[in-house]
């Protein structure tokens, strides 16, 4: 049996009339850029983050650039963030020569930790003894909902109003995420979406989007992406060129009205996976936990069902001791699976200027040695899923 880590044929297959449909259209019109499609999906994205305004761009990276350029991020501002993510959160910090803070994650959902930007703020975490990193030059927060689980969204929008300090989400792999019964979206000043093709909710190409409840924010964003031109060729401020394209905002159209239903679909797939592996008895309950023989399966701290929370599986993230040899046991047996991310940002050589040691965050080192991510998506079956676990238990058990 084959089982890859991604299988977007059998959704294409599924919406194929309408895709093509929304894309001729598009063609008829022959309003390539930000044409009415693309309005349309702003409502709508609003509408479903529960948000005033939503504003769309050319990809998830553009979104993050987009918003910290229109929260005045400069040079040599701090901004708190995770180093356990993809690349684009750190680097949109640092393309405006502001310096990203890793600050460590929480072992269990693997997003930025409260306690560490606590410290920070209060001056007495050991990253505070560095030249120039003084809680005064913090502008903001910007934590990541990794996997498609939210970060602890409480506490961490708590501190930034405490501190007066700005807090954007990346909410690239977690479009319609909850955190006590609230969409993901709407806790601070901005939140940022990516459409990247893989993503729960993807394009066919590069697409992105950012929404926030600030009227004022909204306008500088709207205008940053048209060079900052109000009107046309009147410059107010130096902006981008980041619009998005009419006929990814058509094909996104007609895949958003199905996207509760794969999450509840790979909420599924989730559940089949912890069910198939607890009846096995190889779980442990912590990382600290782990034996060669045991996995740790993804948590839900904040996330649970009962308390409001919803975790929409962008990906499904086991732990584990010998992860690469796993892996490579998982691919012999025709089975695709991920690291995400193998070096955390404060150990990338673009970074190193920064002066950190791995042993700066410490629980994002130990993770990107250990997770290993399984295939999900919301057309997977229970026999793949099957496949997939007793291939895992015979490696756990040799
Ligand atoms: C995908 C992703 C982005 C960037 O999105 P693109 O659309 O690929 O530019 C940013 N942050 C995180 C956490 C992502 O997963």
């Amino acid at each position: 049996m084959n089982v890859s880590l991604l299988d977007l044929n059998k959704q294409y297959e599924n919406l194929k009339p309408q895709i093509k449909q929304a894309i001729d259209q598009v063609l008829d019109s022959q309003a390539f850029i930000m044409g009415n499609e693309v309005h349309e999906l702003e409502s709508a994205v609003a509408s479903l983050t529960e948000t005033k305004h939503a504003i769309a761009c050319a990809s998830g990276s553009d979104a993050l650039l987009l918003a910290l350029m229109g929260l005045e991020v400069e040079a040599g501002d701090l901004i708190l963030t995770t180093p356990y993510t993809f690349f684009a959160t750190g680097g949109a910090i640092a393309r405006l020569g502001a310096i990203p803070v890793f600050l460590d994650i929480e072992n269990d959902s693997y997003n930025l930790d409260p306690k560490h930007v606590l410290s920070f703020m209060e001056g007495r975490h050991p990253l505070n003894k560095k030249e120039g990193m003084s809680p005064s030059a913090v502008k903001g927060i910007m934590p990541v909902h990794l996997y498609g689980q939210t970060a602890d969204m409480r506490a961490l929008s708590n501190l930034a109003k405490r501190y007066g300090i700005f807090l954007v989400e990346d909410a690239a792999q977690a479009i319609g995420a909850k955190y006590q019964g609230q969409q993901v979206g709407s806790f601070g000043q901005a939140a940022c979406f990516s459409f990247f093709p893989s993503k729960n909710l993807g394009a066919y190409g590069d697409a992105g989007m950012i929404v926030t409840n600030d009227d004022a924010l909204a306008e500088r964003f709207a205008l940053l992406r048209l060079h900052g031109a109000k009107p046309k060729y009147h410059h107010k401020f130096v902006g981008i060129n980041s619009r998005l394209d009419t006929i990814q905002a058509a094909v996104l159209n007609v895949k958003l009205p199905h996207l509760l239903s794969w999450s509840s679909q790979r909420k599924d797939v989730a559940d089949t996976y912890r069910n198939l592996f607890e009846s096995l008895g190889i779980v442990a309950p912590k990382a600290t936990d782990l034996t060669d023989n045991t996995l740790v399966l993804p948590a839900a701290p904040y996330g649970t069902e009962e308390n409001g929370g919803k975790h929409i599986y962008h990906q499904f993230v086991i732990r584990v001791n010998k992860r690469d040899e796993l892996q490579q046991f998982l691919k012999d047996k025709g089975i695709g699976t991920a690291i995400y991310y193998p070096i955390p940002l404060h150990e990338q050589e673009c970074f190193a200027h920064l002066g950190y040691s791995p042993s700066d965050c410490p629980n994002a080192s130990s993770a990107a040695k250990q997770t290993l991510a399984l295939p999900i998506y919301p057309e997977l079956e229970r026999i793949q899923i099957e496949y997939v676990v007793n291939c895992i238990n015979q490696f756990l058990n040799t």
